[in-house]
């Protein structure tokens, strides 16, 4: 459902970020991107959401070429993924409940589908009882499980997160990919930027490995990476 055909990424600068990658990953697959910082992984991430370009070659989602889309239409393709950050970036004069129904305006949701729908995902990340709470007032996992709900308070089809657990201390960096994992068990495709070996050894998923801009390893079933 997602693939990158022949994508190489060089910066205006000179950088060559990616590598004539070819990656194909499917509906519902788990699956991290790693290695070192400055390695490529994050360009990886914005191609998909548009971001950046791709300087050659093609990214195909769901059968269209999105490096040949129209500009009308990228709002549409940006509704079907959810993001997730390093650094939360979290409305912060906005309580919990706000932050995650504000997702919701944008896309012009009723009123009735909102109210709905934020408790929905506030019990999956396990923070009803913060709903009133302003992001601040939250250890930084908590700011985390708010970012990932608003994320998937639309539905998306795809959650893309750049180094989700990188400000996070280890214990609460594996609840949180408990909690992707336990998003992408319910059928969302997941597609994680880290470095955090320790996370990546014990979840034993898909790892694509990536050194400076090129892709050297691809394996099915996680494996002690190096890096
Ligand atoms: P990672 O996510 O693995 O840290 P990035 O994809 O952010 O790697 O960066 C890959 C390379 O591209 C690095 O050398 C970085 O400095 C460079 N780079 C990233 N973004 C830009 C940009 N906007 N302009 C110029 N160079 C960039």
């Amino acid at each position: 459902m997602i693939e990158y055909r022949n994508v190489s990424k060089t910066y205006d600068q000179g950088t060559e970020a990616v590598k004539n990658a070819n990656v194909t990953i499917d509906k519902g697959e788990f699956v991290f991107i790693v290695g070192k910082s400055g390695s490529g992984k994050s360009t990886m991430i914005k191609m998909l959401m548009k971001e950046e370009e791709p300087t050659e070659g093609k990214i195909i989602i769901d059968g269209f070429d999105i490096t040949d889309m129209k500009k009308s239409k990228i709002p549409y393709l940006r509704r079907s993924m959810g993001y997730v950050f390093q650094d939360f970036r979290l409305l912060p004069d906005r309580n919990v409940y706000e932050n995650i129904a504000y997702a919701m305006r944008i896309i012009e949701a009723s009123p009735r589908q909102i109210r709905r729908q934020v408790p929905i995902v506030l019990s999956l990340v396990g923070l009803s009882h913060k709903a009133k709470m302003l992001p601040d007032q939250l250890s930084g996992g908590e700011q985390q499980r708010v970012a990932i709900a608003r994320a998937i308070v639309n539905n998306p089809t795809i959650l893309l997160a750049d180094e989700p657990t990188g400000d996070l201390d280890p214990e609460t960096a594996n609840e949180i990919m408990g909690l992707l994992n336990e998003i992408n068990m319910r059928g969302t495709t997941v597609i994680i930027a880290t470095h955090a070996k320790d996370i990546v050894d014990k979840m034993q998923k898909r790892v694509i490995a990536i050194e400076n801009g090129v892709i050297y390893r691809d394996e099915k079933g996680g494996y002690n990476y190096e890096i």
